[in-house]
């Protein structure tokens, strides 16, 4: 960033916010739908959506009235009371599952909350040894950050919750190899469908289903980290349950609350009476706004229709920008409106930097992808508009002196 876009509020940024997220290149001061509007007037095609977060777009109508309403009627009440809002989502996000076991929710904040209690659950079959992906991401609490095989990451914050161990994402003989070192002390796997902050990497077709019988012949929980692959997401409403998986665990948060904090973590079968009275909580989980929040995003990917919408209009902007055959991009991975695109020099930064120079906002995972996840009410237009812009974009990041 340059000293002359630095103005006032983004230096008291600097001095009044902790410096564990570098400073931010820009203002934003309002939004509506996919755009943006900063402090200096300027307006983004907000392609990253909060990092996969706001799914309606900004200040959709419903969302807007859902929270509005709730906040004047009761906006909160912790969980020692009941209120139908929290009761209502519980069944909804049951009913959507469509698995045949019960399902049971614990409402929280985050995705890292959402996955602590997974790890929680997976503690309470009175086995420890938990295995995670490697170059997997599932928050940054101590043990969601235990669970994420980055080591990088953990490594300023050791020592880490005992127990977990690491396969190469998408390989069923190394998991299978890792499980039987000890298979009657491993109470979880844990996988993304796809991970997300890794690259947008897909695993081989029928990894999910592997997983699954892996854990099965083991009485191991399979827990799905879909913080960032449900709530259509990928074009189904759940990775998983598209791949034709049912999980024990499912964790959810990102895109369900459209912008409100919630995350999920759902037990199906055993996996949701693992955790008794008093061994779990949290004070603003299952929140009415957040849940009312989330009741209206899932109202409106169901009036609107929008997994399929999801599933078409990422086809489109995948091979759009493939079309475009553009040296600098290698191809385009991904599902629905989850992708990445590969570059085939480390310029992933200089793209996000050139795509922000041009009005849209995109981000860089690692230095050669990039990622796009729109919100999912995005238009054919708002993707015709994007891969006109691509290639001057491409050209100047492809030029562009590298940036640190
Ligand atoms: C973002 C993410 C998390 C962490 O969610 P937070 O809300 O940032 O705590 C966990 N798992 C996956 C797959 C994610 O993409």
């Amino acid at each position: 960033m340059s000293p002359q876009d630095t103005t006032d509020l983004t230096s008291r940024w600097d001095t009044a916010l902790m410096r564990n997220y570098g400073t931010p290149p820009l203002e934003l001061v309002s939004g509506r739908g996919v755009t943006v509007t900063a402090a200096d007037g300027r307006e983004y095609l907000d392609l990253l959506a909060g990092i996969a977060v706001n799914s309606l777009g900004h200040a959709h109508p419903a969302v807007v009235e859902a929270v509005s309403s709730q906040v004047a009627e009761l906006g909160h009440v912790s969980n020692l009371y009941v209120h139908p809002v929290v009761v209502e989502l519980a069944e909804r996000l049951e009913s959507l599952l469509a698995v045949e076991a019960p399902v049971r929710a614990f409402f929280c904040n985050s995705g890292a909350e959402a996955n602590e209690a997974a790890f929680k659950i997976a503690r309470r079959t009175g086995r420890s040894r938990i295995l995670a992906a490697e170059n997997g991401f599932h928050g940054r609490t101590m043990g969601a950050l235990a669970m994420t095989g980055q080591p990088a990451k953990r490594a300023p914050f050791e020592p880490m919750p005992a127990g977990v161990e690491y396969f190469p994402y998408g390989d069923t003989a190394a998991l299978r190899a890792l499980v039987e070192q000890a298979p009657a002390d491993t109470a979880a796997v844990i996988v993304e469908p796809v991970q997300g902050e890794g690259g947008v990497v897909e695993p081989p077709e029928g990894f999910l289903a592997d997983v699954r019988e892996l854990c099965t012949e083991h009485g191991i929980l399979m827990i799905v980290d879909e913080v960032q692959t449900g709530i259509a997401r990928t074009g189904a409403m759940f990775a998983s349950r598209k791949a034709g998986v049912v999980p024990d665990v499912i964790t959810l948060a990102k895109g369900l609350g459209g912008g409100l904090p919630i995350g999920a973590c759902l037990g199906i079968g055993r996996a949701g009476e693992l955790l008794t009275a008093g061994q779990h909580g949290t004070t603003f989980g299952g929140n009415p706004v957040a849940c009312a929040a989330a009741l209206a995003v899932l109202k409106t990917i169901d009036t609107d229709d929008l997994v399929a919408h999801v599933d078409r209009l990422g086809k489109l902007l995948a091979a759009e920008i493939e079309c475009l055959d553009h040296p600098l991009v290698d191809h385009v991975r991904g599902r629905g409106l989850l992708l990445g695109v590969v570059l085939t020099a480390p310029r992933a930064k200089e793209v996000e930097e050139a795509a922000r120079a041009a009005g849209y906002l995109v981000g860089a995972t690692g230095t050669d992808v990039v990622r796009l996840a729109p919100p999912l009410i995005l238009t054919e237009d708002q993707v015709a508009q994007f891969v006109t812009a691509l290639p001057p974009i491409l050209d100047a990041a492809s030029e562009k002196e590298t940036s640190s």
